[in-house]
């Protein structure tokens, strides 16, 4: 057919690829600390959203270790060589599939389907990813890390599932492709958890994989062996680095596996995706005989450790229980959108005390003020309404902020969201001289960055201490993007 031409193009890719085994070039021997520049003794901040509230001239000690070691109210801070004007905890991106971002853009066209939906966005997904290379992953997971901390992130948390070659053998490696992930993190800086993804078949009905999906394929022992390859290499990073697992959902994973598979987090965070669409909430009604929140209610003791990714389909006494339960609920506004998933009900969620953290997920476009304005306003044009996620002593913008980089740092398994002593030291810097900002102060700096404002207002991230945007801009901004520009005249030539 027209298309074998490609397909051994990508098969000779593949092979080419593989010849060329460098990792771990960029990981230095344990213990080793890990490659940054330097931060700087200490700070000040003429507003900064310290643990229990807002505080002018606020000097930020950092120590050695990448922690925060002292938070104290001063006019001179001693040996800080920088002062910033508004100082936030750098929240956490709890949820992504960096290989995607290089799809972004080619997937907003009607297929032949009169109901284009979600499933032929899969369906392109499986042909795009068919091509990647070990390679490119690394490539594009170094742009996508660089973007998130360009936008004010700290941290990835991945939701990583691309284990294997195109036809399903695993690499030599076992852990190549989470290996480049690592990789990734140790050019880029950011803070990483690494959530291998348990998936086993293609439906709720235990159906096989079908070509595109065979790369993420692993039976309990070879996920098992997977996990115990990448652990070590992810403690190479240093001590912020955090393993978790994910399961990748009731469409995926069998009813044993979920229990086996968590085991395997050994304490770490646990992520599933729960319920994103009405199709899916179908299929799981038909094959398990309840919803996947009462699935999840009834069978895998949701806890702290959990996060539950797209949480957009629950009915009022889902919504109750589950955010009862402590666990994190994983939105994803702007692909919720995107895919045209439906609405969070925000509102009830954190009025029962639930818990929340933000991901960019298919990664169509990476921006934190974007990613918390969505949310506001999904709930807005839902209710017509206006505040709807404010309470009477927190704005709208403090509210959600707040929540995310709490929720966030849970669903990381990551001590971080609060600039206190003995926190990692993942800190944002937002530009208050911005037209925008005259006149503000306290929550209105945050209201303005969502609502007024957007991501070329974050001048400085620290993620760990690792001072790694400056004036706006990625320390390895132009060698990332060049990197990611020639996997995109790659990957893109079949379109
Ligand atoms: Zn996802």
């Amino acid at each position: 057919g027209p298309n074998s031409g490609k397909a051994e193009l990508f098969a000779w890719r593949h092979r080419e690829a593989s010849k060329n085994k460098y990792f771990p070039r960029n990981l230095r021997e344990p213990g080793e600390p890990r490659s940054r520049q330097e931060p700087p003794g200490g700070f000040k901040s003429d507003e900064c959203l310290k643990a229990g509230g807002w505080g002018k001239n606020v000097c930020v000690a950092l120590g050695d270790d990448g922690c925060i070691s002292e938070v104290k109210f001063s006019d001179t801070c001693t040996g800080a060589d920088t002062s910033v004007a508004c100082l936030l905890p750098a929240p956490v991106n709890a949820h992504s599939h960096v290989f995607q971002r290089a799809m972004a853009g080619l997937t907003e066209r009607r297929g032949k389907n009169l109901v284009d939906s979600f499933w032929t966005w899969r369906e392109l997904m499986y042909r795009f990813l068919d091509q990647l290379t070990p390679e490119h992953v690394e490539a594009i997971a170094a742009m996508v890390q660089m973007e998130m901390l360009e936008a004010g992130y700290a941290t990835n948390v991945e939701f990583h599932y691309l284990h294997h070659s195109p036809d399903g053998t695993p690499y030599q490696n076992r852990a190549e492709m989470a290996d480049r992930i690592i990789a990734a993190a140790e050019q880029t800086g950011v803070g990483l958890t690494l959530l291998p993804v348990h998936y086993e078949f293609g439906g709720c009905d235990g159906r096989s994989l079908t070509r595109g999906q065979i790369r993420f394929k692993n039976d309990l022992d070879d996920f098992a062996a997977l996990c115990q390859s990448v652990r070590p290499t992810l403690k190479r990073l240093g001590p912020d680095a955090c393993f978790g697992i994910a399961a990748h959902s009731l469409r995926a994973v069998s009813k044993d596996s979920f229990s086996h598979s968590r085991n395997l987090s050994s304490g770490g965070p646990f992520h599933m995706h729960l319920a994103e669409q009405t199709a899916e909430v179908d299929e799981v009604l038909h094959h398990l005989g309840c919803r996947p929140v009462e699935w999840v209610l009834e069978n895998i003791e949701p806890n702290l450790d959990c996060c539950f990714i797209h949480c957009t389909q629950m009915l009022p006494h889902e919504t109750k229980a589950l955010a009862q339960t402590g666990a994190v609920a994983g939105l994803c506004p702007m692909t919720e959108a995107n895919l045209g998933d439906g609405i969070f009900d925000g509102f009830n969620w954190l009025e029962a005390g639930g818990r929340i953290a933000i991901g960019s997920d298919s990664n169509i476009r990476i921006s934190l003020s974007e990613e918390l304005r969505s949310l506001e306003y999904s709930q807005r044009l839902r209710d017509r309404s206006r505040n709807v996620l404010a309470t009477s002593a927190l704005s709208t913008g403090r509210r959600i902020f707040e929540s995310m980089t709490l929720g966030g740092s849970q669903a990381a398994g990551r001590k971080t969201g609060r600039i206190e002593a003995g926190y990692w030291a993942d800190l944002l810097a937002i530009d208050t001289s911005a037209i925008t900002h005259v006149g503000s102060n306290g929550d209105i700096i945050i209201d303005t960055f969502i609502f007024a404002g957007d991501d070329r207002l974050v001048r400085e991230v620290w993620s760990a201490g690792r001072h790694v945007v400056t004036s706006g801009q990625h320390f390895a901004h132009e060698q990332i993007t060049e990197n990611y520009r020639s996997v995109l005249f790659a990957v893109k030539d079949w379109l």
